[in-house]
């Protein structure tokens, strides 16, 4: 796996590869969860790009960009292929063929001064929560998506509103394309990858696999499962009881979650609640 450290090396490396080239933005303390997306891209292209960068423009304020978990020699030991036969005790992993790991001024040559805004699906759920955080998730992939020029780029399902806001994106290309070259000019435009979204991995009681998690408590841990199970509960009843919803937020409640929001959109269930501290995003297919 080659490091590149830089976007001159990016570009260096980038200007050689031929064939397919697939995408995995990340911003690190790498999980099961982001090794699943690296596993998904080897099978749509020969060249599995990986970036590491912890974006502050997709922060707020008062959230935990100082604190957010970083690790990168770690990183690189899970994104680093394993040979066969893998090491004892180990699995063989096909890993990423280039890691980038850019530097702030590498995305943000001039500052955090431009902005790609997101569209309508920001509006609502972790767009209520979480001013300006999916603009500045538009502006980071915009960019990378720019230096890497991808052919797909893979998404988790366990951002859901993500992905959704990433795929309208790419569909407006044009406009976004307008927006970016007038906030942008030095860079050209490419088109637009293909996005690809891939199931949510969950520990084995349940829980959404996240860099976060490590935030909880002992205690926190055991309880936060049951935003999982609180969300099958409510697709088993749905049809049947149009309390579903007000129930899972009550039992929720009682136990101490915070709830932000539990609502249907795009035929899903999505959650938002905290526990503690920790700021914990979960959703399920409907049917
Ligand atoms: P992050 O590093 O949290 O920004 O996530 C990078 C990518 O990994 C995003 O596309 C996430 O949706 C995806 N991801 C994070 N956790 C999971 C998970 N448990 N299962 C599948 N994809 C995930």
């Amino acid at each position: 796996m080659e490091i590149l450290k830089s976007y001159s090396a990016l570009k260096q490396e980038r200007a050689a590869i031929t064939g397919k080239t697939a995408f995995v933005p990340t911003m690190g303390a790498l999980h099961d969860g982001h090794l699943a997306l690296v596993k998904e891209a080897k099978k749509y292209a020969d060249n599995v790009i990986v970036s590491i960068f912890v974006n502050p423009t997709q922060f707020g304020k008062n959230e935990d960009f100082g604190k957010y978990p970083r690790n990168i020699e770690s990183d690189i030991a899970k994104l680093t292929p394993h040979p066969f036969p893998p090491p004892q005790g180990g699995r063989v992993r096909e890993g990423a063929d280039f890691l980038y790991l850019p530097q702030i001024e590498d995305i943000y040559p001039d500052g955090e001064k431009i902005s790609v805004k997101a569209g309508k699906n920001a509006e609502g759920l972790d767009g209520d929560f979480r001013t300006g955080h999916f603009d500045g998730v538009c502006t980071v992939v915009s960019i990378l998506f720019d230096q890497v020029q991808p052919d797909f780029a893979i998404f988790g399902e366990k951002d859901y509103q993500q992905l959704m806001v990433i795929r309208e994106m790419c569909e407006q290309q044009t406009e976004t394309s307008e927006l970016k070259t007038k906030s942008r000019s030095q860079f050209t435009v490419h088109s637009s990858p293909t996005i690809i979204g891939v199931p949510t991995l969950r520990e084995a009681d349940g829980l959404a696999m996240s860099s976060r998690n490590v935030y909880l408590s002992a205690e926190e841990r055991k309880l936060a499962p049951m935003i999982y199970k609180e969300l099958c509960v409510v697709r088993d009843a749905l049809r049947v009881d149009n309390k579903a919803i007000s129930k899972a937020q009550d039992a929720l409640t009682q136990h101490g979650f915070k709830l932000q929001y539990l609502e249907q959109r795009w035929n899903r269930l999505l959650i938002a609640a905290y526990l503690g501290n920790t700021r914990l995003i979960d959703n399920i297919a409907l049917d």
